[in-house]
């Protein structure tokens, strides 16, 4: 069977990815399989261009089509931050709740209506040296005022879905994958995979 790669080390994502890509007729397999893989640093422009040059240099080492995502929390009162620095806004080896503490110190008294934020999540798919696309998705949603909920993971307990009047947490995992900004954009890289492993030779 042909097979996708998943490049991503951050388990919770891999799990989120694994389930929305579920069904295809190709193999995902993640990282794990590949021990030797170069780690990809962070910390360019956009989300996009992280994106991609995961999905390339992971395609590149594996010989394998890869699928990469860079996503993150993009707050309107802190003028889009955390954004590409959500996993690092409070320090290099935070962890998910020095990242939720520290955004909920820094929207200390503001309002509902100052509390806005989304999501947003953009899936490079590359088969080394051809990108084949990127594509994005996004939720919008509220900041609580503490953190409420246990599933997830991220600033998932600080993220408030107002149609639900629940955080990300809260939700279970399965509504959680049918909303989210990931699963927006996998649901359009789906029909890249489609597309390529349909058209292309076979690939194992
Ligand atoms: P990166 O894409 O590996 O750079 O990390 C993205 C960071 O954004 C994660 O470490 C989380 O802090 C945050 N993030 C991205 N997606 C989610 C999500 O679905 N829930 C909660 N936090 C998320």
């Amino acid at each position: 069977m042909k097979e996708l790669v998943i490049a991503t080390k951050n388990p919770d994502k891999e799990r989120e990815i694994k389930k929305l890509l579920k069904g295809l007729k190709v193999k995902v397999v993640s990282l794990k399989r590949y021990p030797k893989a170069p780690a990809v640093r962070e910390g360019h422009r956009s989300f996009s261009e992280n994106a991609l040059r995961k999905a390339m240099a992971i395609s590149k080492f594996t010989k394998r089509p890869a699928l990469a995502d860079d996503s993150g929390l993009e707050v309107d009162a802190l003028g889009g931050r955390p954004g590409i620095r959500s996993s690092r806004y409070a320090g290099k080896d935070a962890t998910y709740e020095d990242n939720y503490l520290k955004l909920l110190k820094a929207l200390k008294g503001k309002k509902a209506k100052d509390r806005s934020a989304q999501f947003r999540c953009v899936v490079a798919f590359c088969d080394y040296p051809k990108i084949l696309g990127t594509v994005e998705g996004i939720i919008r949603g509220k900041i609580a005022y503490a953190p409420v909920g246990k599933n997830g993971f991220g600033y998932d307990p600080v993220f408030t879905i107002p149609k639900y009047k629940k955080t990300f947490a809260q939700l279970s995992p399965k509504l959680k994958n049918q909303i989210s900004h990931r699963a927006k954009a996998l649901k359009k890289a789906r029909a890249l995979v489609l597309k390529y492993f349909n058209s292309s030779p076979s690939k194992t």
